[in-house]
């Protein structure tokens, strides 16, 4: 099974796939996490790739689809996917259905998770992330245990440098700006499954698995 996840930063895509990809046994490819790590390498590579990130702007087309299309061509994604975060562009959503045609697939399930901006702001403004593992945390609604060590393993935990209120703003522009019009783009796709991410965690939970054909409780 293919599955795209789709909406604005802080919605809880990562927190959803995460869960996903255990009970669905499908890798998770976050290009948030990959372009995080890139950010980190001491190369010239690197250090654009930082400089996006820290202005809350995307990464230009051709390297993003080229790093993802060369991802879900590897082993582990034989069976399917997990993509979060990707396509954020119509370029990058073509490109993805150019590519899976070739291979005569295609996305299965476009999950569009949705919250008012507050509700986005405020997440935002809390999380904490390992640089380790890729855990998620909340300082005031899903808190570590030990103050800033991760649960799973250990590292130390992070806020992340594209979390302050300037940068927040500019991610979620972007959003607004570049990734809304997939959402026509899927529906007219015939393959959006939509979700209000600002409910309980139980009810997200229940209508995400229903999307994907989990078996629900
Ligand atoms: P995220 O963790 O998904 O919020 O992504 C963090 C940052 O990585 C974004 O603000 C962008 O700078 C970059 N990024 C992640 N995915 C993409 C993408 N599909 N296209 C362009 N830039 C991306």
């Amino acid at each position: 099974m293919n599955i795209v996840l789709l909406g604005p930063p802080g919605v809880g895509k990562g927190t959803q796939a995460k869960r996903l990809r255990t009970a669905l046994s499908l890798p998770h490819i976050a290009t948030g996490d990959v372009f995080r790590t890139m950010s980190t390498e001491d190369s010239d590579l690197g250090r654009e790739v930082l400089q996006y990130l820290n202005r809350g702007e995307y990464v230009p087309d051709p390297l993003t689809i080229q790093i993802v299309l060369k991802r879900i061509h590897e082993p582990d994604a034989g069976k399917g996917f997990l993509l979060d975060g990707f396509p954020r562009t119509e370029a990058q959503a073509q490109a993805l259905d150019d590519d899976m045609r070739k291979n005569g697939s295609k996305i299965d399930v476009a999950l569009y998770i949705t919250a008012p901006q507050e509700v986005l702001v405020r997440r935002l403004s809390g999380r904490i992330i390992c640089p380790q593992c890729h855990a998620i945390y909340n300082s005031a609604t899903n808190p570590p245990r030990r103050d800033m060590v991760c649960d799973v393993c250990g590292h130390e935990l992070e806020r992340r440098t594209d979390e302050t209120p300037e940068v927040v703003r500019t991610r979620l522009e972007t959003y607004a700006h570049e990734t809304e019009p997939l959402v026509a783009y899927y529906r007219r796709a015939g393959n959006l499954a939509e979700v209000d991410g600002s409910r309980s965690m139980d009810a997200v939970e229940h209508e995400v698995d229903k999307a994907v054909g989990l078996q629900v409780r």
